[in-house]
């Protein structure tokens, strides 16, 4: 149930119909929008509206949430969320593009595609440090040399870091380090993970499972924002289909979906999402077209040497060749690249 206050609703106003839900044991979560200030009320819908809430004069009125994601909702949010990471910022008309190796392989390596990524105009660096691996034979991550030369990388460009959690016994090692940590699509439902990210103030970029619908990939957000923390950024990165001329259909209507139905930012890794490196720019402009908030590329200096992901990996020249487009587009869609308005190059 969400409580919507009156505009221009006073602190202690708030606070009394706080007070009164926690009282009789219900979950509260604030939005404090521009406009509106919403009250959640998570628990037994009946008690809630036993409670005579409308009757004070500074609640406006209560709307049940329809959906079975309550925080994740639109319903709970109607703004945008916008999160800041670094200089850069994510959500409303803000793009945020993440580049880097699938995996960090060496310290030359991760701070060659972070120095080339970060003079394309990219605002964030990926790399895996621990790499959740179809074979066990296969390169499994540097683990935490990766993530310190990931820490090294930041510190030489000023690009944040974005890398992924694989397990809740990591998650204080991979908070050190990291500032978005990401949730492969295999460790969607890993609702042990998701609680231990709940507990924690930094965003969570969530991919959406192999096989998953999109209210199962949203529950899987409301499992971290019900633990407190509200920033979660989703990640579109292909489903598993018939097809087998990419490695994933790539389901850019969830996109359109997705920013009707919730307020957080939409990513769309089109490299995972197609497996290939040439469908790669082709897809990436089709995502921002779609209304993606921001976007998640794989790039490495050698893809034919690269350990995980080479044959979707675009070349540092071929990924500086898609930012020139992203950003002409960004621009005629009047969305800001990175904290500033762009002039089309
Ligand atoms: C990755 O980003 O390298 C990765 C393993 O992605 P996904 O979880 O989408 O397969
Ligand atoms: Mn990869």
């Amino acid at each position: 149930m969400i409580i919507v206050m009156n505009p221009g609703v006073r602190e202690e106003e708030i606070n009394q119909v706080v007070e009164r839900l926690k009282k009789v044991g219900l979950g509260v979560h604030l939005s404090v929008g521009e406009q509106r200030t919403i009250i959640g009320a998570i628990g037994d819908r009946k008690l809630v509206m036993s409670m005579g809430l409308e009757a004070l004069p500074f609640v406006e009125k209560m709307v049940p949430i329809s959906r079975p994601f309550k925080l994740v909702s639109r319903e709970f949010k109607p703004e945008d969320s916008v999160f800041k990471v670094g200089a850069a910022g994510i959500g409303g008309d803000e793009v945020m593009i993440m580049a880097g190796p699938c995996a960090v392989e060496s310290e030359e390596q991760v701070l060659t595609a972070a120095e080339g990524v970060k003079k394309a105009g990219a605002h964030v660096l990926r790399g895996g440090a621990f790499k959740p691996r179809t074979s066990p034979y296969s390169f499994q991550g540097l683990e935490e040399d990766g993530l310190k030369m990931l820490a090294l990388a930041r510190e030489k460009t000023g690009l944040p870091v974005v890398t992924e959690v694989t397990s809740q016994y990591n998650v204080d090692l991979i908070n050190e380090y990291a500032d978005i940590i990401q949730v492969g699509a295999r460790n969607m439902q890993n609702f042990y993970l998701l609680r231990e990210l709940g507990r924690l103030h930094k965003p969570v970029l969530l991919k959406r499972g192999l096989s998953a619908t999109i209210e199962e990939w949203l529950m899987a957000a409301e499992y971290i924002m019900s633990g407190g923390n509200y920033q979660v950024i989703l990640c579109e990165r292909g489903v598993r289909t018939f097809e087998t001329y990419t490695r994933n259909t790539l389901d850019l209507s969830a996109v359109a979906v997705v920013k009707q139905m919730s307020h957080l930012p939409v990513v769309v890794d089109p490299s995972h999402g197609t497996g290939n490196w040439r469908y790669v720019p082709a897809m990436a402009k089709a995502a921002l077209a779609a209304g993606a908030d921001g976007l998640m590329i794989e790039v490495h200096p050698r893809p034919e040497e690269a350990l995980s992901d080479g044959p979707q990996s675009l070349t540092v020249e071929n990924f500086t060749l898609l930012m020139d487009d992203l950003k002409r587009l960004a621009s005629a869609m009047g969305r800001q690249l990175g904290g500033h308005k762009v002039a089309a190059v």
